[in-house]
């Protein structure tokens, strides 16, 4: 039997899942996707996330957050509405928060303001952060080392980066996210190699669906939203590259993402 799977990005709460939400989760269960973490990108996002996550509590757990596109629409008043969504049960991690500086969505000073302010609120509830960064490394990396001792732990989440900047993350003591881009043949080469220096014990694999439907997928579904049941595909990607078998980095990556974002779970009985 193969052991099970946790994706841990998955914006369940996204509205593309509205008609067949139901049907997706059914789906990724069956496909050994038992658990599940529920990206919160905005308040009313993370608000979803954790009402989806109350609803099966073995299951999901939600992070709380501000993503950086949306750092320009969050203003100092919603600070404590924040804290108290992540201060709920069902929260495992502050975010997704961090820098976007490919899209630029919103201005970086604003980018910066709100991730400051939610590795504060992290350092304040004890719970580790979901990061995010695109483009902005350096700018990232120094503001993750001024917080750094005083967070619980974190992932890169969606780790697309170089060499350096993986060994950057490394140091840190942050554990690392990999998606599908990793089967991307044109952008997630580099990834390829990269993923074999990630120690098993700080690797964990998501999906971030419905975004980054894996590019090799055969045959492509329609509509092309990614989903959660292709992890195992993730998961596949991963251990041909290491060197692995995929059973080895499921039990790795579900192991450490059950401990990193507090299911609560025996893990000895999976
Ligand atoms: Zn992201």
């Amino acid at each position: 039997m193969n052991p099970p799977l946790v994706d841990i990005g998955l914006n369940l709460a996204h509205d593309s899942f509205d008609h067949d939400r139901e049907a997706v989760v059914a789906e990724a269960l069956a496909a050994g996707v038992h658990h599940m973490v529920i990206t919160g990108s905005t308040l009313e996002s993370t608000r979803a996330a954790i009402a989806l996550a109350r609803g099966a509590p073995g299951r999901y757990r939600a992070t709380a957050g501000i993503h950086p596109h949306h750092a320009r629409e969050f203003h100092d008043a919603d600070l404590s509405l924040l804290r108290e969504l992540l201060a709920a049960p069902e929260v495992g991690a502050a975010g997704e928060c961090g820098l976007d500086w490919y899209r630029n969505f919103s201005p970086h000073a604003d980018q910066e303001r709100v991730f400051r302010q939610q590795l504060e609120l992290a350092i304040e509830a004890g719970k580790p952060v979901f990061l995010h960064q695109r483009d902005a490394h350096d700018a990232f990396m120094a503001i993750v080392r001024e917080y750094r001792a005083r967070l619980a732990g974190g992932v890169a989440h969606c780790f697309t980066g170089d060499e350096r900047e993986l060994r950057d993350c490394l140091d840190l003591g942050l554990s690392i996210g990999i998606t599908g881009w990793i089967c991307d043949e044109r952008r997630g080469q580099h990834l390829r190699e990269l993923v074999r220096l990630i120690p098993a014990d700080r690797l964990m694999i998501e999906t971030d669906a419905p975004y980054l439907l894996p590019r090799d997928l055969q045959p492509k579904p329609r509509g092309r939203r990614n989903e959660p049941k292709y992890l195992p595909h993730v998961l596949a990607a991963v251990a041909g590259c290491r060197g692995e078998s995929p059973q080895a980095v499921a039990e790795a990556t579900a192991c450490n993402a059950l401990s990193f974002f507090g299911f609560e779970i025996p893990i000895a009985n999976h």
